[in-house]
């Protein structure tokens, strides 16, 4: 990193923009596993089981343990759970097992006291530690303000004063979705809400000399997950406060494939800057599967500062605090105003059929003789250096290479695809679409120039470096500072055997980029290795196209889906979340851009799913709360009829489709 990168950037989130460094952090101890500091990134996961159930703890923390996590958080709601963890403590030593254990948390000032004589770390939600919540908006004068604060500090100092006796660390996680009256009166629902609400509770610690600390800034929303760590680093900073580790997670992700991009998404794009010391991936499945997801992300960043050098920053042109979309000009449907757009590469498939493209979402139907499309329909191909046999659907375009362009009988509805040193130089092009392949190297004073003034220009950005993120940004930073308005889509091509590995990276990479407003488009590819026969290709094209549109969702920058922002499950759970995530999806998954929420209780759930249009929330045995948005509907729904309820409701507002039976999927 150079010294005039840190002078000349206006930000202070990260050291470097574009050379890996990790956060230098304050060492946390945390029974023999310490964080922060030197030491890896840890990875962690949280108990589903009922915390009274002593042994299916205990048998559920080996099998996480067993499956490499660091730490085990297990939920402590009242006295009677936080005197259990001592039960769950022993038997977990008789077994040999000496992992260190987190007491969740929330309300209950009484069992945080408790367990924190008991286990290696709290949990604190500064939103509801001291609070309940009563959606109140309040106007504050500066006095009431301050009493507020005298009566969080009478509540809290008790805990602070037995965690630095017992040397017991403590978590303040703040959560989007958990704000309490006080902040959100104030600050709002934003980025900075989230900051100041950890802040409140870190200057009492820092007043009392207690700094066995770690924070967090989860949300559902990766957009405002990554700014509102982004932002607590800053304060952190400006404030003279000490650099704290970072556990990072984004809440309430959801399961399977989308819930590992949107972990990947928000996660990803922090520990690409170097943030974070430990990670926790929150997905609607047994907490055991949650770590070789985490330790995957993690192990991207094992020897990043090795990779190529990357050209510093002079002026750093993107507000890392705010989303605002790189302004650009539509260029015949990409950029602008557009939605960022989906490139499938059907450049390796040889004897290109109509049925192929099924698997990129367009479906042709010979008895009609007609096209139809589902909504993952991808908006381009890249045949390479054929064209495809046959015509395409309407919304579907198709970009081969310029040499193979320029011999075409009809150019109309194809558009070439030149290398950069070429495209500097040709003279023939199409009058409305010409793309350009260019790495970080090609971005020349020329190239520039021609980018400038060709309005039919769109270029797709490539990076071959391990710090691929930084180094395409770097790019973005050069087009942005150069008021150059080329629409710029995103180009990554894989060699990951693992599909969840290549899922894990690509929605880093681009979804990085994403959440900070850079890309018109997307275009993923995995790189050319030994023949691959037609069937896995087309199974990999499918797999590419599924995961563009996954992480366009995940960075909220294109909604093709319903959004699901499912609890992870704890000890307090009231069904069995992901039956019922899965019941609820499949009446409800042809609702694109609808979001629903799908939480275990009603302590919490209400106010984890802050960003939902409905929630189901479990209310007691069979019971179930309906929520529109965050105001309650049905208070207690007996469970076999709260699906149709939650439709009835989705009904009302006008927001229900029918589903369309079809064979498309
Ligand atoms: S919302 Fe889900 S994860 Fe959160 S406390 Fe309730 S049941 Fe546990």
């Amino acid at each position: 990193m150079s010294s005039n990168e840190l002078s000349s950037i206006n930000t202070k989130y990260c050291s470097s923009l574009t050379q890996y460094v990790r956060r230098k952090t304050t060492v946390v101890t945390i029974g023999n596993v310490p964080m922060g500091g030197d030491n890896p990134i840890r990875l962690q996961s949280m108990t589903t089981v009922d915390t009274m159930d002593t042994l299916g703890s205990v048998e559920q923390i080996i099998r996480m343990v067993d499956a490499g996590c660091e730490y085990v958080r297990v939920t402590a709601p009242s006295v009677k759970e936080a005197q259990n963890l001592a039960e769950i403590k022993k038997e977990l030593l008789k077994r040999g097992y000496n992992v260190p254990l987190v007491a969740d948390i929330h309300f209950t000032p009484n069992a945080a006291e408790l367990a924190a004589k008991i286990v290696e770390k709290v949990r604190i939600n500064p939103g509801n530690y001291a609070d309940k919540k009563k959606f109140e908006q309040i106007d504050y004068t500066d006095e009431s303000y301050q009493e507020e604060l005298e009566r969080i500090r009478e509540k809290f100092v008790p805990l602070v004063k037995i965690c630095k006796e017992y040397g017991t660390a403590m978590r303040i996680g703040t959560n989007h979705g958990s704000l309490s009256d006080r902040i959100l009166s104030r600050y709002g629902d934003t980025p900075l809400g989230m900051v100041e609400s950890a802040l409140e509770f870190l200057r009492i610690c820092e007043d009392l000399e207690y700094y066995n600390i770690v924070i967090s800034m989860k949300a559902s929303n990766t957009q405002v997950m990554v700014q509102a760590y982004r932002l607590l680093v800053q304060k952190l900073e400006e404030e003279g406060l000490r650099p704290y580790p970072l556990h990072l997670g984004v809440t309430e992700a959801g399961e399977a494939e989308d819930g590992r991009i949107k972990s990947a998404v928000g996660i990803g794009t922090l520990l690409e800057d170097g943030l974070g010391d430990t990670v926790r991936v929150s997905l609607t499945e047994a907490p055991e599967f949650e770590i070789p997801v985490a330790a995957k992300l993690v192990d991207r960043y094992q020897n990043r500062n090795n990779h190529k050098a990357i050209p510093f920053v002079e002026k750093n042109p993107i507000n890392p605090y705010a989303y605002k979309r790189r302004q650009t000009t539509d260029v015949h449907t990409i950029g602008g105003t557009n939605v960022p757009r989906v490139i499938a590469d059907f450049s390796q498939v040889e004897n290109l059929d109509v049925q192929d493209l099924k698997s990129i979402g367009h479906f042709y139907l010979p008895a009609l003789d007609k096209w139809s499309m589902n909504d993952l329909g991808a908006d381009f191909i890249y045949t390479g250096h054929q064209k495809a046999p046959f015509m395409l659907p309407n919304g579907l375009k198709e970009i081969v290479d310029a040499d193979t362009w320029k011999i075409l009988p009809d150019q109309t509805h194809v558009y070439p695809l030149f290398a950069a040193r070429w495209y500097k130089t040709d003279v023939v092009k199409h009058p409305k679409l010409n793309f350009v392949l260019a790495d970080i190297e090609d971005i020349d004073e020329k190239l520039l120039l021609c980018l400038a003034s060709d309005p039919t220009v769109v270029l797709i950005l490539e990076s071959f470096n391990e710090h691929a993120m930084a180094e395409l940004r770097r790019s973005f930073i050069t087009l942005l500072n150069r008021e150059i308005k080329t629409p710029v889509l995103i180009k990554r091509a894989y060699k990951h055997k693992n599909e969840e590995a290549l899922f894990l990276a690509a929605s880093t990479d681009v979804g990085g980029l994403l959440v900070d407003g850079l890309g018109d488009g997307v275009f993923l590819s995995t790189s050319k290795t030994t023949p691959t026969d037609k069937t896995t290709l087309l199974t990999n094209l499918k797999a590419l196209n599924n995961l563009a549109f996954g992480i366009l969702q995940a960075a909220r920058t294109r909604m093709t889906k319903t959004e699901y922002i499912s609890c992870p499950s704890c000890g307090r759970t009231l069904f069995d979340l992901q039956e019922t995530t899965a019941m609820i999806r499949k009446r409800t998954d042809h609702l694109k851009g609808v979001k629903i929420g799908i939480m275990g209780c009603i302590v919490n759930g209400p106010g984890e799913m802050a960003d939902a249009d409905y929630g189901y929330v479990g209310v007691g045995k069979d019971k179930i709360a309906l929520y529109r948005g965050q105001t309650v509907v049905n208070k207690a729904v007996p469970s076999d009829r709260a699906v149709d309820e939650l439709i009835n409701i989705i009904k009302e507002d006008g927001k229900w489709l029918e589903p369309v039976v079809s064979e498309f999927v």
